[in-house]
């Protein structure tokens, strides 16, 4: 049986969406054991050991959880070597796959990012070059090392929660690693992360600075707002909720795209939803081409009918 390793970076009060879905996977692929960046609380160690995680690897030194990339990098790969792993899972934020490289450095293992599939003998599934192809590829070394896009995996929980052994792990940090100096929480919207949320309403250029519609939407459909560059850039709304190829990568299950062109940057971040609904008043948008629902027509009626119908669907 495999052993399989998965990172956890940012351990929170209880497991996210996306680490259960990471679990999960691991689950099906072997025996899993956790390494956790920092430290983590019983309620979220008590859900690992749900997914049959037995073991849990730690950082020796508290502030590990302090340091950006490179700490965390030395930490993992010394945890793959305690633990003899041959796959290791992290998630697919851009810190994760900078993780994932410098631990992959380390440990001279083959690394795939953007993985959404992963056959059984190893075969990972990823879009490549803005998503203009999609790829099948397999490390071929000993350890293979794979970041998994959110939303492409089941989260299905194993057994009951109970607590997994800790495992401590020292690691010579190295000298020139960048360290957190402060942090400022964001404030809760109240809607969910735009990388784990299942349904997705966007905006663009068309929007014209007006995203109430959009926002009345996803409240309906309990998603997450998110947007094109056109539309953080006239700052409309923070680019934190940018999607695209130099935004966020997202795989919602719907994602609702209004008065937004579908340029090849904007799909990059979004062509592996599950479900596309174009909304848009050119008929010759080239967002229609990857819509597989697709409705021509300015955005401040239809989306207000929608909501509405929904709504009243809901009661
Ligand atoms: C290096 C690089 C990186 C980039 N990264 C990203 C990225 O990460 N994400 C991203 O999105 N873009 C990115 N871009 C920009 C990208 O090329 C496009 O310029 C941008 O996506 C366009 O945004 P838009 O579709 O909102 O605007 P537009 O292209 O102007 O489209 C607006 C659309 O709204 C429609 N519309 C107008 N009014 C209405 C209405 N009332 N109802 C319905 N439809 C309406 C119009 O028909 C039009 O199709 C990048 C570009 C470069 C060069």
């Amino acid at each position: 049986m495999a052993a399989v390793l998965v990172f956890l970076d940012n351990p929170g009060a209880t497991l996210n969406k996306s680490e259960r879905e990471l679990l999960s996977l691991a689950a099906s692929l072997g025996e899993v054991s956790a390494a956790l960046a920092s430290e983590a609380g019983t309620p979220y160690l008590d859900g690992v050991g749900s997914y049959g995680v037995k073991a849990c690897y730690v950082p020796e030194d508290p502030d590990l959880g302090t340091y950006l990339v490179a700490g965390k990098a030395a930490f993992l790969a010394e945890a793959v070597r305690l633990l003899g792993a041959q796959v290791v899972l992290l998630g697919n934020s851009y810190e994760e796959k900078e993780i994932a490289a410098r631990a992959g450095v380390r440990l001279a293992a083959g690394v795939i990012t953007d993985v959404v599939a992963l056959d059984p003998d190893g075969t990972a599934t990823k879009s490549d070059f803005a998503g203009s192809y999609t790829v099948k590829c397999r490390v071929t070394t000993d350890t293979a090392v794979l970041t998994v896009k959110p939303n492409s995996f089941e989260a299905a929980e194993v057994g009951p929660a109970a607590g997994p052994r800790t495992i401590s792990v020292g690691t010579a940090l190295p000298a020139a690693a960048a360290r957190i100096t402060g942090r400022v929480d964001k404030p809760a919207s109240g809607r969910p992360e735009l990388t784990e949320a299942r349904v997705i309403v966007a905006g663009g250029r068309g929007v014209e600075g007006n995203f109430a519609p959009l926002e009345e939407l996803a409240d309906a459909l309990g998603g997450a707002v998110g947007a094109s560059r056109a539309a953080t850039d006239a700052g409309w709304i923070e680019h934190s909720a940018q999607i695209g190829q130099t935004g966020k990568t997202v795989s919602p299950q719907l994602y609702i795209s209004a008065g937004i062109s579908g340029a090849v940057q904007q799909k990059a971040g979004m062509q592996t939803a599950k479900v596309i609904v174009a909304v848009n008043k050119d008929a010759d948008s080239p967002v229609f081409d990857i819509a597989d629902f697709g409705i021509v027509g300015d955005l401040f009626t239809v989306l207000p009918q929608a909501t509405e119908e929904i709504r009243k669907r809901r009661v």
